[in-house]
This record gives C-alpha cells, structure tokens and sequence, in this order.
C-alpha cells in the first residue's frame, strides 16, 4: 500500500505558485492525524498534514496488530469505544483498504483477589454491569467457562470478563488506508517536513504553523497537534505552560510457542501485565504495560531485558500449556504519550482560539481512532463540541481551554 507522499522540496517544486493555505493544517502523520485527515476532507474541508518522518513513524506503526479493546477500559472513554465498535468492523469497506481488523472478543483473566481497591472476583461483576450500561456488553464467565475456552491456561483462573466486541487490528495499515482515503478526497500530506512552531496573532489566533526549514503553511481555520509525545512542546509557545504528559516507550514481544496457542480472543488479565494477541501465522504477540527505556544515542526507545523476561514469565505463568516459548522479535522503540490521570487531552490549547491538540493517550489511544476522529471532524465542522469528547478536557487538570 503506498500514500503518494510529498516533502516539502517535492512539494514546492510541483506546486510552484499554489499557497500553502488550508483550512485545516494537522501536525503529525500518525493514525489519529491520519484519521482526522480523513473525516474532514471527506466533508470537504482542504488538510494537509504535516508529518516530521514518515506516516506511522512513531505508536501508530511496527509489527503484529493493536487491541481494539474496551475491557477494561477507563470508563469515561467507554462512550468513544462504543462508538468505535460500530466503526471498526466496516472501516476497510468504507476506505477501501486494509485494516486487518478481527472482531475476536475479549478476555479478561481473574485470578485472585487483587492488591488495592479494585479488580478481583466480586469487583468482575460491577465492572461487566457498568461497562455493560456503558454501552460496552460485558459478560462474567465462571472458572468452567474459562477453561473451555481455553484449554493452555493456568488452573488457578478463577473466572474472566468477556467483552464479545473487542478485536484486533493493523495499527500501520489501518493508518496508512486513511491516508490513502484522506488523499483521493483531496488532503495533501507532507512528509519529512518538521512543524517548528504555530504562528498566532494577538488574542490567540493561530494563522499556521511554520516548518524548521522556516517555511509558513497557512491555516484558514484551525490547528490540529496530533503529534502524540512531541504535542507538548508544540503546543508550549501558544499555552506558556506545560502538559501533565510524559513519554513512555511500550514493549511488544513475538513469541513462537511450543504447542498451537488456542487463545482466539484479545486477551489480559486483571492483576498481572498481561495482553496477548494470535497473530494469524499462530505467532503470540505479547504486551500489556511493560516498558523499553530511552536510548539517548538512537534517540528512540530501546528494551529492557528485566522487563522482556518479565513480560515472558507472566505468559508461562498464565498459559503453561503453551510449553516452551522462542522469542522471535522484541521492540520498544515507538513513544507514546501518557497523561497525569490517563486518559487522553482533547481540547482547544488554552490561550487559543483554534489550535486543537489530541494527545497523552496513555496506552490505549488506538482503538479510539475512528471516533475520536469523527468528533473531533464534527467538532470543527460544525462548531460545537460533540458530547462524547467533554471528558478530555484540559479544564479537568485545572488548566483553562479555549473555543473552538
Ligand atoms: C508498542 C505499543 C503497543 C500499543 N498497543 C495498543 C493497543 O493494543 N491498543 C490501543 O488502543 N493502543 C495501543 N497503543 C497506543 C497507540 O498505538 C497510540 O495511542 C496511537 O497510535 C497514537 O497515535 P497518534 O497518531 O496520536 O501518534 P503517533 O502515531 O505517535 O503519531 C505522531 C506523529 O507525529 C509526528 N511528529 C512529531 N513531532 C512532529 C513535528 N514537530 N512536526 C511534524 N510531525 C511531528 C511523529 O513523527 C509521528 O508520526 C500502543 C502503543 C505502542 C507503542
């Protein structure tokens, strides 16, 4: 699959003449720009999208898929994820591109009253009714059910919380299939071409941002920051002061197991950093929290052998019946932004008018991509904030937003 990509030489080159003036100017090429991208020029809106490296360069490529997972979930992205579970399984037909997505289920593991406040047997039931009137059907599956299930897991599985609409799929080529969509509806992308700045007017209007090679890209209407980690930084000139954000670098291991991993579902546990994925060549693709660390030389993340052994040990703890397990691939190279409570910031930048940032996913920003991308796309569309994205505000940190 290939996006016809521009850099700005190519670009200035081949459009001699042309403004860069758009009504909308998205910084960053990964699955939410992308996405964004998409929605608004599918309602006619010109995009260009401004992208440092390449599309899905950072959390929105790499190897295996990513969880389409409600199950535990923060609740207050539950109504996003509702919304997201009706887009998924019709995104391929409605781009015309691959997404790779299988509507699995998901399974989460209950082994024993948890450490702290929450998880646990009794806990599972309240979880599968709220997540269940939350929009999200959830269901409490007793020990038998779980072992028919699964005939691999550990024998100490008390019970499992089963959501039948989560799934898996390709976080690259779902990405980069809303590029291609985004495109033949007339959205412009321009890689390797890094965002410096965004330029705003007295009273905090933001009129475009400019490249570091001191290029200005008009934007009519408003600002996206979809750069994930970087979104902080960029935001800092307009908002003078800082997001609760870090970034973290996720770990995703590929494993060969000894015996066929009968595991269909997405599955996690409720007390151990578990999430394992069945890829289709019956590869497991393992995660579910461990971390890489930063490596100064490359500039990128790299793993942490403690946490590979780690995340391996937990697998053999929880499936023994897969026998002996070959690591095939480890990485952690991707960053990914995590915020102060969790769940993401998606709001307009305090001290702005109409510079929008979405970012500090915390983890488990790719299954929300197709509605986050519709509200935000209704949202500047029409001017009024869509209910289902009053959660991600920056007024919940006790930091002031402005207006679209
Ligand atoms: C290993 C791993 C596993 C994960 N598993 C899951 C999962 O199972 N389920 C789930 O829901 N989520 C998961 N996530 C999280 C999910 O992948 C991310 O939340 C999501 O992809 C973020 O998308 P994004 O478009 O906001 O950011 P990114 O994909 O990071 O894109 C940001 C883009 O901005 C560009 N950029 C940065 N600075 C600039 C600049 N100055 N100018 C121009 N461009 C710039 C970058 O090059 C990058 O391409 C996982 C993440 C990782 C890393």
């Amino acid at each position: 699959m290939k996006v016809l990509l521009h850099s700005w030489s190519q670009w200035s080159t081949s459009h001699k003449g042309v403004h860069m003036q758009f009504d909308v100017v998205i910084v960053g090429g990964g699955a939410h720009g992308c996405a964004l991208a998409y929605e608004l020029a599918k309602n006619n809106r010109s995009v260009a999208v401004v992208e440092a490296r390449s599309l899905a360069a950072e959390a929105s490529g790499g190897f295996g898929k990513r969880g389409v997972r409600a199950n535990f979930r923060d609740i207050r992205e539950m109504r996003l994820m509702a919304e997201a579970h009706e887009h998924w399984p019709r995104l391929a037909d409605e781009l015309e591109g691959e997404t790779g997505y299988v509507r699995t289920g998901g399974l989460f593991l209950v082994e024993k009253e948890a450490v702290g406040t929450t998880g646990g047997v009794v806990a599972s039931k309240v979880r599968a009714s709220t997540q269940t009137r939350l929009g999200i059907p959830t269901e409490v599956w007793d020990q038998k059910q779980v072992f028919d299930a699964l005939p691999t897991v550990s024998n100490a599985i008390r019970c499992g919380i089963y959501t039948p609409q989560d799934g898996i799929a390709s976080h690259e080529a779902t990405t980069l299939s809303y590029a291609n969509a985004a495109q033949r509806n007339g959205a412009v992308f321009i890689e390797n071409t890094t965002v410096a700045g965004i330029n705003t007017q007295e009273g905090g209007h933001a009129t475009g941002v400019t490249t570091a090679t001191g290029e200005a890209i008009v934007a009519r209407q408003s600002v996206v920051v979809t750069a994930n980690v970087a979104s902080a930084g960029l935001i800092g000139n307009v908002y003078g002061g800082s997001l609760p954000t870090w970034p973290v670098y996720p770990q995703a291991l590929l494993l060969k197991s000894q015996h066929k991993p009968e595991i269909p579902f997405l599955t996690g546990h409720d007390s151990r950093s578990l999430s394992i994925k069945i890829l289709e060549n019956d590869l497991v693709m393992l995660s579910g929290g461990w971390r890489g660390q930063y490596d100064p030389e490359t500039g990128r993340g790299t793993t942490i052998q403690a946490n590979l052994d780690g995340n391996i040990a937990e697998l053999r703890t929880v499936f023994p019946g897969l026998g002996e397990l070959e690591l095939i691939r480890a990485e952690a190279s991707r960053s990914e932004s995590s915020c102060i409570d969790q769940i993401p910031i998606i709001d307009v930048v305090p001290g702005s008018t109409n510079v929008v940032v979405a970012a500090g996913w915390s983890g488990h920003g790719w299954a929300l991509v197709p509605s986050v991308a519709r509200n935000l796309a209704a949202w500047i569309h029409t001017g009024h904030k869509p209910s289902a994205l009053k959660p991600f505000t920056f007024s919940r940190l006790s930091l002031e937003a402005g207006q679209c």
